[in-house]
């Protein structure tokens, strides 16, 4: 799991998932599953009640608490998505 404080810290995974291009489905808000090289990694994206954003994913690299193209590419549906949701609020 790793502590979302901002865009730079994902610019490396974001330029790997752009180029792997995984698949990334939505299993409900929040949760995803995104294809890597064996199988599918779930990836949670969740905030605290202090408004701490933390991602996890079940992939070697996000158990050592790296960011991992997994969770960027997560990432990249879930902030859509939330912003979908705020429109609908309004
Ligand atoms: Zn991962």
């Amino acid at each position: 799991m790793f502590i979302l404080r901002g865009v730079d810290q994902l610019s490396s995974a974001i330029t790997k998932a752009k180029k792997i291009r995984p698949r990334v489905e939505v299993d409900r808000f929040g949760r995803y599953r995104v294809s890597g090289s064996k199988g599918y990694y779930t990836v949670i994206c969740r905030k605290d009640t202090r408004g701490i954003k933390a991602v996890e994913c079940t992939c070697q690299g996000g158990e050592k608490d790296l960011v991992c193209y997994h969770a960027a590419a997560a990432l990249s549906l879930h902030v859509g998505l939330a912003k979908q949701r705020q429109t609908a609020t309004v």
